[in-house]
């Protein structure tokens, strides 16, 4: 797995912070491991999981990523996935993730 995928003209779409105290913190990426969206900016949107749904203390549902990998599997894949998500953002209103077939464009 290199950590240079992208042509320099493309190096913001992504890369990989191996020296990271956590590096892999998620499994099932096939691809360059993207950090850049380590902090997912479809957290407070729609977005197609997989995430579940908890309830904290004060009865507000949020979204627990641990299981998805789309913001990291691939430098090129994980930008075009983000982008093509914030194209027409949606509020998420709590609802549960609903299945995907996970095709990202290349
Ligand atoms: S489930 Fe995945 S895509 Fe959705 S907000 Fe969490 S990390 Fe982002």
């Amino acid at each position: 797995m290199t950590s240079h995928e992208l042509p320099p003209e493309e190096a913001y779409k992504g890369f990989t912070h191996e020296s990271c105290p956590f590096f892999p913190c998620h499994s099932g990426v096939t691809r360059p491991f993207n950090c850049l969206f380590c902090y997912c900016p479809l957290y407070a949107y729609r977005c197609p999981g997989p995430y579940r749904v908890i309830v904290d203390r004060r009865g507000v549902r949020r979204k627990d990523c641990s299981a998805c990998a789309l913001p990291h599997n691939g430098h090129h894949a994980a930008w075009s996935f983000i982008q093509k998500w914030l194209k027409a953002p949606a509020l998420w209103n709590g609802e549960a993730a609903e299945p995907w077939n996970g095709a990202v464009s290349e």
